[in-house]
């Protein structure tokens, strides 16, 4: 009899909501009093020393070794005061989650005593034993060693006692092995370019940083039922299951009411969130049943990603306290919405201006203009790079599955913006401006704030909107490393505004105004992105024909989205950018397309193991159960029982053949996974999981899910999908 699961059932309903205290009356109090801010570095280290330190964070100057052994010293300090034992090096392996690993303060000295010792060394780098994090080869054909090394763009904070430091992991060689060191590096190239475009508006612009603003989604679930389901556990997502009768097509989950022990579990997270230093503002239900999301303000994209990452951890952690289990996967559920995580992104100037938000004269709508058309020439140009940006096995699941954006990457600006890009086309006439050509142009540019004031239209198909005073890149998955999107977005756009400013430029040296040469050269840029634009529903049949029609990609699968990583136009550009070489882009490739193999793999071997140790032999007992009735129908009723326990004839007839074919199906996956594990070539191999593994997966989820309508509820040793999603 199916005891776990009864037992997980009872096990879950008999939880209370935990009592989470606030530390003080008001988060203003507990704010960031786990970082090591700028504030605690004033109070920690001697003037001169934090004035240099300063200067190193906001310049990216080099750090030199006295000043690293005096702020290894305050932070030491500072963290021993809040009973911190050990540091740490963070950081951001290829494998999207995050790495530490601990040592101590404590050092033994002579005659028996200790000291708490972290020096300058300690805080600059560290080598941990990095054989074991994805490669793609780069050390195995050079050296087997890699370090971290500070990153002090982003401060130091305490989790649970240790202090962490968050560092780029490098090999030894020089290659990045993480995200962080070509996020930063694509942050580098986006800050140069558009600083030198903003210069055409404002001359006291010196610095520009791209800001982040993401919304993590996710599923909770009890842990009883999570161990309870091996697929669950094990990939993270539920590989088969009867849809529940009621799904969320009632709409009366989101931003419903949030029962007391989500309540207690989000009060919790967000008080270390905000300890942390994560500025959490936002928490509602989502449209599946046991999905939510949290969205902080936002902030700085190196230290946005650093905190989603923190953020991630940290949910998992206090979902741990609450007895839940937090599902990050893009697509826990069959039959229900994924989970995504929108970026949020902008341009943001050091004399605090918002280059997508539209200002008040015509001037300030110029450089708002540039900046707007020139990301969506930036998109038009490169949606494959941002189409592989996202991919995943997870995201699969989800892009194209009519509840998140297709898998086609397209621009959404609503109508108003659609009419004035239309308008700025037709009205900039070939040959040289005459002055009411100009007065009416800049009257019309002037029109934008009043237009998007009333632009609250918000296309949710869309998988690159436009809303209001940022782009909305809507696809990226919810497990996902944000720094693999923003790499990416930053270095198209970075890339487009460079040529922007050549183009402009020229344009002023043969003697055209500025103004007039920006305006043309937009233009130009309008007319050449036009069918990357798209405002109708991304969902439909449709959209899909007509996207073939203007020609834009439609990669529905990983192994295919990440192919553009090898073109040529792709590694030139990364590598002109100075974000990855071409070696880093080659390992990138392998490294994404092996995270691809190995999640599919993991996926085949328990749909395997659930088919022949769960599933059948529940089956197989419902049958015998069956059987003894028939032969007990056939005692009483002699010939008659053919006819008299038809049902169960039927019945054991229906299951015999799922059973059947559920095996089958099965043995015919195994022979693809062995042919497709004998391939050494990843993308070959890729492909062949894509093409010739995963489609049996379908196939087998089909006759399970058959199987668990048919037999006896008592008898079924999973979970159900209405247990696991309407338990709180
Ligand atoms: P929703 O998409 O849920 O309707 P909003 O459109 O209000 O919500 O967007 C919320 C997110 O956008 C927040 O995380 C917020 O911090 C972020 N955001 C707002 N302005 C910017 C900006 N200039 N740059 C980056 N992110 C931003
Ligand atoms: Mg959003």
């Amino acid at each position: 009899m199916a005891t776990i699961r009864f037992q997980a059932l009872t096990d879950a309903l008999s939880r209370n909501p935990k009592k989470v205290e606030y530390p003080a009356n008001k988060a203003s109090l507990y704010y960031s009093t786990n970082v090591f801010t700028q504030e605690v570095m004033r109070e920690y280290l001697p003037n001169e020393a934090y004035k240099s330190l300063i200067k190193t964070i906001e310049e990216g100057a080099s750090l030199d070794r006295q000043l690293a052994s005096q702020v290894a010293s305050a932070m030491k300090d500072w963290a021993l005061t809040k009973n911190v034992t050990h540091y740490t090096h963070w950081f951001q392996p290829l494998t999207g989650s995050t790495a530490e690993k601990h040592d101590a303060f404590f050092s033994p000295i002579s005659g028996g005593r200790a000291i708490e010792k972290f020096d300058g060394d300690n805080l600059v780098q560290q080598e941990p034993d990095a054989s074991s994090f994805p490669n793609g080869g780069i050390r195995n054909t050079f050296e087997a060693r890699g370090y971290t090394a500070w990153d002090p763009t982003s401060p130091a904070f305490i989790i649970s006692g240790t202090l962490c430091i968050p560092t780029i992991f490098i090999a030894y060689t020089g290659e990045a092995l993480d995200f962080k060191m070509p996020l930063l590096k694509a942050l580098h190239a986006i800050d140069k370019a558009a600083t030198e475009v903003c210069q055409y508006f404002e001359k006291d612009v010196t610095k520009i940083n791209a800001t982040l603003g993401w919304e993590q989604e996710y599923f909770l679930i009890d842990k009883a039922l999570f161990y309870a389901r091996p697929d669950i556990m094990m990939t993270g997502r539920a590989l088969v299951g009867h849809s529940p009768a009621k799904g969320q097509q009632l709409d009366d989950h989101y931003f419903g009411s949030i029962p007391d022990r989500i309540s207690a579990f989000m009060k919790e997270y967000e008080i270390e969130a905000l300890k942390l230093g994560i500025p959490v503002t936002t928490r509602h239900n989502e449209v599946a049943p046991n999905q939510f999301e949290c969205a902080p303000m936002f902030e700085e994209t190196n230290l946005a990603n650093d905190h989603n990452l923190l953020l991630m951890d940290l949910l998992e952690k206090v979902a741990r306290k609450h007895d839940y289990r937090i599902l990050l996967h893009e697509k826990p559920f069959p039959s229900l919405n994924g989970s995504g995580k929108h970026n949020n992104w902008s341009l943001s100037t050091n004399t605090g201006i918002n280059l997508l938000a539209p200002g008040k004269n015509p001037k300030t709508n110029l450089r708002f203009l540039t900046f707007f058309v020139n990301t969506i020439k930036a998109i038009h140009d490169n949606a494959d790079i941002l189409r592989a940006s996202i991919a995943s096995a997870g995201n699969d699941h989800r892009l194209g599955a009519n509840e998140a954006p297709p898998a086609i990457v397209s621009v959404f600006i609503g109508s108003q913006l659609t009419q004035m890009l239309d308008n700025l086309e037709k009205s900039i006439k070939a040959g040289k401006m005459t002055p009411e050509d100009k007065t009416e142009l800049k009257l019309s540019i002037g029109k934008i704030p009043q237009i998007l004031l009333d632009n609250t239209d918000r296309n949710r198909t869309s998988p690159f909107a436009f809303t209001g005073n940022k782009f909305e890149f809507r696809a990226v998955g919810s497990s996902a490393n944000c720094g693999s999107a923003m790499i990416a977005l930053n270095v198209i756009v970075a890339k487009q505004l460079m040529i922007f400013k050549k183009s402009v430029d020229a344009r002023i040296d043969k003697g055209e105004k500025k103004d007039e040469a920006i305006l043309k050269e937009l233009q130009k840029l309008i007319k050449e992105s036009k069918k990357i634009r798209f405002e109708g529903n991304g969902y439909g049949e449709e959209w899909v024909q007509e996207a073939k029609k203007r020609g834009l990609s439609n990669l529905k699968d990983t192994p295919r989205a990440l192919a553009v990583m090898k073109d040529k136009k792709t590694i030139d550009l990364f590598n002109e950018l100075g974000v990855l070489s071409p070696i880093e882009m080659e390992a990138r490739h392998e490294i994404e397309l092996e995270n691809y193999i190995l999640k599919l793999q993991i996926e085949a071997r328990i749909f395997g193991d659930l088919s022949l140790n769960h599933i059948l032999p529940s089956a197989i007992k419902y049958q015998n159960t069956l059987m003894e009735n028939i032969k007990g129908m056939i005692d009483i009723y002699g010939k008659e029982a053919k006819k008299m326990a038809a049902t169960q004839y039927q019945i054991l007839e229906e299951i015999s053949t799922h059973i059947n074919e559920l095996k089958n199906n099965c043995d015919l996956m195994l022979v693809e996974r062995k042919k497709a594990n004998k391939t050494e070539h990843a993308e070959e191999k890729a492909f062949a999981y894509c093409d010739k593994v995963k489609p049996f997966f379908q196939k087998i989820k089909y006759h399970s899910d058959k199987l668990e309508l048919l037999i006896d509820d008592e008898f079924w040793p999973l979970p159900k999908l209405r247990e696991i999603l309407f338990t709180k």
